[in-house]
């Protein structure tokens, strides 16, 4: 089940809410790595489909995955073969670019 963060906050136990608070109040440390761990584990995970043609990349031995977008929105992309990912390069982040 995924939240927005205003759901996920009226979910929190009021003991880890209390703690949540304490550390936003002395830096965030605590909660920037644990928003750290998340998206580095998001990151790593493998796509399902091609992001171009859809092909299913579940059974696919070798794959390509582009990170792209600005270090506070990256974004991630999977392809079956590199003329997908060309294609996507030529496509999509040539316009970004421009
Ligand atoms: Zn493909």
């Amino acid at each position: 089940m995924k939240l927005k963060i205003n759901e996920a906050i009226t979910c929190i136990e009021d003991e880890d809410l209390y703690k949540v608070q304490h550390d936003l109040k002395n830096g965030a440390l605590v909660l920037q790595k644990m928003i750290d761990d998340r998206i580095k584990t998001i990151e790593n995970q493998k796509r399902q489909f091609c992001a171009v043609c859809g092909n299913d990349l579940k059974g696919k031995e070798s794959t390509f995955t582009l990170m792209f977008g600005p270090d506070d929105f990256r974004r991630k992309g999977s392809f079956c073969e590199i003329d997908c990912l060309e294609y996507f390069v030529n496509t999509h982040i040539k316009q970004i670019k421009q």
